[in-house]
């Protein structure tokens, strides 16, 4: 009796042992969030038929509906939906951050930050644009371009790549806040983005928005996602990165479907490239979405063996359309079904307790 007694507390023990090793060596999943900015189902269409009927969103395990009104407009706009998918809260047009009743909100990339994890920010806008900015800066206005910069200089994002390098040091306060971030290294090129061993890097891609694909936009979205991929991957901290296709948006402004589809195919790039991680390391989930669509466009003709399409704007504003949303990995089947914009933060931050 004494024996058994003894065999039972012993192998109770060895399992609360094993137990611990087991729980300690399994991470949090990795996030990968790749914002199509105004990537609509259509844009999404003409894209794909011009990139010769292919697009990486069809390896896609899950796909879901987000409804993007925002709290005071039907039709969003990118700062209040960014802040609906990065905070859970639905907010005024023009507002990051912060609720339609002005109480400050926690992102995602924060509370993963308060979980340990690496964080990173890629975009082919400026960094302080709405969309990236949704993700740390506290502004009534997305369009306070300097104090954004400044909010940016005192936040620990660990890897950024974007434009707006003036806002940073050519500022009406006479700051110069590229050196008051004296953790960070910052780079000029892709070769010494890659290069670099420092765990904090900000590489400014441009003085100020960077130019589109059609203008030789330098530094492509696959390249700046793979090499920083490979640095968040080579610390033991799980992470979270978000990368944004900024002029998809911009060129459906433009109601020019040319400059719509070069934007998402590089997009469509970098979502390969994501996906082909998440493949490999296999605790990574991908979600894919749009802020919102731009320029309600309808596609009414192409040839696919050409990759050519035709399309026609509705507007040169955005529309309320629903927008998809595309998931792999772990959790990735709680993205499908429709829902808020707001539920995406939701399902990303359920993520981190999965171990
Ligand atoms: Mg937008
Ligand atoms: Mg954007
Ligand atoms: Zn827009």
């Amino acid at each position: 009796m004494k024996m058994n007694k003894f065999y039972i507390k012993f192998n109770l023990s060895l399992i609360f042992f094993l137990n611990t090793i087991f729980v300690c060596s399994q991470d949090s999943p990795n996030i990968i969030f790749l914002i199509g900015d105004g990537m609509g189902l259509t844009q999404i269409s003409a894209g794909m038929y011009a990139n010769g009927n292919s697009t990486a969103l069809e390896e896609f395990e899950y796909i879901g509906l987000s409804k993007t009104t925002s709290s005071n407009s039907f039709v969003t706009d990118s700062a209040a939906s960014g802040t609906a998918m990065s905070t859970g809260e639905k907010t005024l047009n023009k507002v990051l951050g912060i609720n339609s009743i002005n109480v400050t909100l926690k992102s995602i990339l924060e509370i993963c930050q308060d979980e340990g994890y690496k964080t990173a920010l890629l975009a082919t806008s400026s960094i302080v644009h709405a969309t990236p900015a949704s993700f740390y800066a506290k502004v009534i206005s997305r369009y306070e371009y300097e104090d954004i910069a400044l909010q940016f200089s005192k936040h620990s994002v660990d890897f950024f790549v974007g434009g707006g390098r003036n806002y940073f040091y050519k500022r009406t306060d006479g700051k110069n806040l590229i050196k008051e971030m004296d953790s960070y290294t910052f780079v000029k090129s892709m070769e010494e983005y890659n290069k670099s061993k420092a765990s904090k890097i900000g590489f400014f891609t441009y003085d100020l928005e960077p130019p589109s694909i059609l203008e030789n936009r330098k530094f492509p979205l696959d390249q700046l996602t793979k090499i920083t991929l490979s640095k968040l991957n080579s610390s033991n901290a799980p992470f979270f990165i978000m990368i944004e296709g900024s002029q998809i948006d911009w060129g459906a402004h433009a109601n020019n479907l040319s400059y719509v589809t070069t934007e998402f195919i590089e997009f469509n790039s970098a979502i390969q490239a994501a996906l082909d991680f998440a493949k490999k390391d296999g605790n990574t989930l991908v979600v894919v979405t749009a802020d919102h669509e731009t320029g309600g466009l309808a596609l009414l003709g192409g040839k696919i063996s050409q990759k050519k399409v035709y399309g026609k704007f509705n507007t040169k504003g955005h529309s309320a359309t629903m927008v998809p949303v595309f998931s792999y990995g772990p959790n990735s089947e709680s993205f499908k079904g429709i829902y808020e914009n707001t539920a995406i933060f939701k399902k990303l931050e359920n993520t981190l307790d999965i171990k």
